[in-house]
């Protein structure tokens, strides 16, 4: 009996306490010291969904890309984050370094078009590299043309003393992101700003589109003695790719000063294959894959028109295969734009003074 009174004040006591915490958990001012809901690191999580789900048609941001951001959502670290630590309002133009590599013999049939379609949008941000001191370039590029001194050929070493110049270049400025187009490359502004603008600040990326669909494996012959592999993904250059300042700056002891060219001889790797290697092998930061990149690698006739203004690079197949290019109607006949560049651009910015009239655009969209 005794042991049941003893019994009962137990249970008595320990549902006042459930009771208690009950009503901690249901009152109003708690849901003031509640922490406050995830922040969403920019406008583009919100801006990618409901631009999916209106257009499902779109070529979507693979797997990888997707993952990273729901990672991002979820993540213990970004709790606290405060609206103007978003990115997105503060990403301009002038954040970013872009760097075209080209050669001589592109100088007039690929570079002249870059400069009368997007980069006249981003004069003062596009670098151009080249290996050859060309007069009518400099009279038109001014000090963003930049002669390298690299030999003007196609080979391995050619390509990565371009792509040292490049970086170093970047290093020396004072710029967020590092952007690699190549000449055949249209890179739409507003698409890549709103894309890197989705990444939060400070982190480590590197985001373009891999050409392969497995990851390189190579001897690891710089962190290891040789006998093991590495595995790692690369974002190939010629649908060109993009590196967050601080992660760019990890990469010097390898990519600085001339480094860069070594490391690609060390294991003899082109030079965008190298830049995988570095970020993905050596500092073991994962390559953002992402679907918005293009180079004429793939077949570009299949991007479904309605999405073309969305995708932050586009190309067009070589000599080899003209007929590589985007479908989309436009005012110009194939031999006025072959590539297709002009009309994406005129679709992009129709107040451009050699587009045709707005009203005769309009019907084309
Ligand atoms: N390129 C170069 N030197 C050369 C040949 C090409 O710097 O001797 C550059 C070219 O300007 C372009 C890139 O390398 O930016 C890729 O060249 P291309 O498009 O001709 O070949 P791909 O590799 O795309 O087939
Ligand atoms: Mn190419």
């Amino acid at each position: 009996m005794k042991i049941s009174t003893i019994g009962l004040t137990k249970i008595c006591f320990l549902l006042s306490v459930s009771l208690c915490i009950l009503l901690f958990l249901l009152s109003p001012w708690r849901q003031h010291a509640l922490p406050k809901p995830l922040l969403v690191p920019a406008c583009n999580l919100t801006c990618t969904r409901i631009y999916l789900e209106s257009r499902p048609e779109v070529t979507r941001l693979s797997t990888a890309t997707q993952d990273w951001r729901r990672n991002l959502v979820k993540s213990p670290a970004n709790v606290g984050l405060k609206d103007d630590s978003r990115s997105s309002d503060l990403l301009q133009l002038d954040d970013l370094f872009i760097a075209v590599k080209t050669t001589k013999k592109y100088h007039r049939t690929r570079v002249d078009l870059l400069l009368q379609t997007w980069i006249s949008q981003a004069n003062k941000q596009t670098f151009i590299f080249t290996d050859y001191e060309d007069q009518v370039l400099r009279q038109r590029a001014g000090s963003q043309m930049v002669n390298t001194n690299c030999t003007a050929v196609h080979t391995r070493q050619a390509l990565c003393c371009k792509m040292a110049v490049e970086y170093d270049k970047f290093v020396l400025s004072s710029k967020k992101w590092f952007c690699h187009m190549d000449d055949d490359n249209y890179l739409n502004l507003r698409a890549l700003l709103d894309l890197l603008s989705a990444f939060p600040h400070n982190t480590d990326v590197y985001v373009g589109r891999p050409s392969l669909d497995h990851p390189v494996e190579t001897l690891d012959k710089i962190k290891g003695d040789g006998s093991s592999s590495l595995k790692f993904w690369f974002a190939t250059g010629g649908a060109g790719f993009c590196i967050s300042r601080g992660l760019a700056l990890k990469m010097s002891p390898w990519a600085s000063m001339g480094n860069f060219i070594s490391t690609a001889e060390k294991v003899r790797l082109p030079d965008d294959c190298t830049i995988g290697y570095i970020i993905e092998g050596l500092l073991e930061v994962k390559m953002q894959h992402s679907n918005l990149f293009h180079s004429h690698l793939e077949n570009l006739q299949i991007l479904p028109q309605i999405s073309l203004l969305q995708q932050v690079t586009l190309s067009y197949g070589g000599p080899e295969n003209r007929r590589n290019v985007v479908r989309i109607s436009g005012a110009f006949s194939l031999e006025q734009d072959p590539t297709k560049f002009k009309a994406i651009h005129c679709l992009l910015y129709p107040e451009t003074s050699w587009c045709p009239q707005k009203n005769h655009l309009s019907s084309l969209t």
